[in-house]
């Protein structure tokens, strides 16, 4: 089975910023609101996720490192309509297959705290008590030591730094009540506070994209029966590089998806008459029996029941922010 997740690995766990992002996903699947993200080396050496969700008890510590075990999901009617960011249960068992891996956890129930122990191939599923609050973490240490085919495929430790820093900010984007901290060789590098009301939230998409997008952004809000559409749309005398900055989100997973990014530009071109690539933050809100999720085993893309109508929902909805703007 360890060969199976070492393969399944290659899929998921392409470098640190990978593991990152599901550590990450998984924290807030368990309703944290505060996440400590700590890297060395680039995520080589140490990538550490510490959060303060409900954690895992004692006795399915082992179980969530088994391969598809999955506490999101009993049955086929819940994968249609996926709300958690995870639902494959294939992370921590892919994780723990290409590194030195210790899993941490307290629930509330709980009056201490568990750990295990995973390194490689030779799985090590004693449980020993251990000191930590009510939540989760996550320690990965030495990622690939054991396939070194692939520990040869790392960057340097900045470039690997900068997309982890790169996922942190997408997830920070879509999730502002949730304050994340961003740390590298000890040395604390971001720190994205929540944000609890409307004005808090400008400012962190602000500290995050930066004023320039904000002060030169369209303001999305934009409802249809189940659809609904938010966000922030440049326009056109925003010149920041601009493909840097798109960035979509499917009730809260961000995506990359062609439906939304084609509607977003054939607003601009039939109305600001500009083959552009605009730079947006959407947030989609649909029903999740509208769209599946299961397409690739990174879940980065979507593939909505009625494309057309999203489509053209989003196309709409610029429009008519583009209509209501004093340009
Ligand atoms: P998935 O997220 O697809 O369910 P994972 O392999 O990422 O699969 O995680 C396996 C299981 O471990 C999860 O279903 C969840 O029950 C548990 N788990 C992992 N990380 C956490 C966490 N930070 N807090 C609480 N539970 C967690
Ligand atoms: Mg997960």
């Amino acid at each position: 089975p360890q060969l199976a997740n070492q393969i399944a690995a290659g899929e998921v766990v392409e470098r640190p910023a990978s593991v990152v992002k599901e550590l990450v996903e998984n924290s807030l699947d368990a309703g944290a609101t505060r996440i400590q993200i700590d890297i060395e080396q680039g995520g080589a050496s140490l990538i550490r996720v510490r959060d303060n969700g409900f954690g895992i008890p004692k006795t399915e510590l082992a179980l969530a490192l088994a391969r598809h075990a999955t506490s999101k999901i009993l049955c086929l009617e819940d994968l249609e309509a996926i709300l958690s960011l995870g639902f494959r249960g294939e992370a921590l068992a892919s994780i723990s297959s290409v590194s030195r891996f210790t899993l941490t956890s307290r629930t509330a129930e709980q009056s201490e705290a568990w750990q295990v122990y995973a390194q490689g191939r030779d799985m090590e599923t004693t449980i020993q008590p251990a000191s930590h609050p009510v939540g989760t973490t996550v320690e990965v240490a030495n990622l690939f030591f054991n396939t070194p085919a692939r520990r040869k495929f790392l960057r340097t430790d900045k470039t690997e730094f900068a997309h982890i820093d790169e996922v942190i900010r997408r997830i920070a984007l879509a999730k502002p009540h949730v304050t994340f901290s961003l740390s590298h060789n000890n040395k604390l590098i971001r720190q994205y506070k929540n944000a609890n009301n409307a004005e808090q939230q400008l400012k962190r998409i602000a500290a995050i994209c930066g004023n320039d997008f904000i002060q030169n952004a369209l303001h999305i809000d934009w409802k249809h029966e189940e659809l609904y559409l938010s966000g922030w749309v440049a326009l056109p005398q925003f010149t920041r590089p601009q493909n840097d900055l798109a960035y979509s989100y499917v009730n809260g997973r961000m995506v990359r998806d062609k439906v939304i990014t084609h509607a977003i530009r054939q607003a601009y071109n039939e109305y600001l008459h500009t083959e552009q690539y605009p730079a947006f933050v959407l947030f989609l809100e649909l029903n999740p029996n509208d769209v599946d999720v299961n397409v690739h085993p990174t879940k980065h893309e979507v593939r909505f029941h009625q494309s057309r109508l999203i489509h053209d929902f989003i196309y709409q909805g610029i429009v008519n922010a583009l209509q209501t703007d004093d340009l």
